[in-house]
């Protein structure tokens, strides 16, 4: 599944290449991802410019000159393919949306699994979007602080990863970046939201922009090579240091102690991986 790096690398690649062209077709080859596509899709974006994208937790906006969006969310499985003018494509069973620019390059969705989505606003109302009306803030802007973390914990009686996974608290973070999160801030995950400290929550901060940070990077690193595979952004590899890790060296302790090994356990249904040693 996309997390919010994957996203930002494909917002960043869309940005280079299509900001300033003009769509001059959109084919939608089904009716539905897992909701309908909008019905004046095609006519709200054909002839128009995209004049910029920007990401809001896990959207893609893409803004026309006529102050529309297209609000696309990639779901579990969905891709942003960039098909540059010259290039011969067959199209693929899971393209469902493709946008053909006046140069004849185009941008397709394919997306196998169909929980991807995609939207239509206003740009003068999509604060108040119903996909982006209940996000909390972006977890590398400036309204994200130790602060404002810390007293959005003060009447969580759920778990800390509950919390961080709840997307009114901050938006954007997924089971990967939770993980990965409390791990460098030393935070076991079942700590209840309101015995986090205002240091603990200045180190989860911190933890947080770090691996998004980190892997917004390697994401950026990759959008060179693009072209070379199947002309989709945004799918890189990781180095997490518990995600996945269960019974692996814990890489925190592997030069105190030999017998840390990242723990597995469940909660709300999602596997969480930490140090049972340093997590407190
Ligand atoms: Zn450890």
């Amino acid at each position: 599944m996309p997390e919010l790096p994957e996203v930002e690398t494909v917002c960043q690649g869309m940005a280079c290449v299509l900001e300033g062209r003009t769509i001059m077709e959109v084919v939608l080859r089904r009716e539905n991802l897992r909701a309908a596509f909008p019905v004046t899709l095609k006519e709200t974006l054909e002839n128009q410019t995209v004049t910029h994208i920007k990401r809001r937790a896990k959207y893609i906006l893409l803004y026309t000159t006529d102050h529309h969006i297209m609000i696309v969310h990639l779901g579990m499985s969905g891709k942003i393919l960039l098909i540059p003018p010259a290039q011969n494509y067959d199209v693929q069973k899971h393209d469902h949306l493709i946008l053909s620019f006046e140069d004849g390059g185009k941008m397709i969705l394919n997306d196998a699994r169909r929980f991807g989505m995609v939207m239509l606003a206003n740009e003068s109302d999509i604060e108040t979007h119903k996909a982006l009306k209940l996000l909390g803030p972006e977890p590398l802007g400036n309204h994200f602080s130790a602060q404002s973390l810390y007293e959005s914990l003060r009447n969580k009686k759920t778990t800390i990863k509950a919390a961080l996974m709840d997307q009114r608290l901050v938006a954007g973070l997924g089971n990967i970046y939770v993980c990965e999160s409390l791990f460098y801030a030393g935070i076991h995950p079942q700590r209840r939201g309101d015995t986090v400290t205002e240091t603990e929550s200045e180190k989860l901060v911190q933890a947080i922009r770090d691996v998004l940070g980190k892997a917004i990077a390697v994401g950026g690193s990759t959008l060179k090579d693009y072209r070379h595979a199947d002309g989709s952004l945004g799918y890189f590899q990781h180095q997490f240091a518990v995600y996945n890790k269960e019974g692996k060296t814990c890489p925190r302790c592997s030069n105190v102690i030999d017998q840390c090994t990242i723990q597995r356990i469940v909660q709300n249904g999602r596997s969480t991986f930490y140090c049972a040693r340093t997590q407190e």
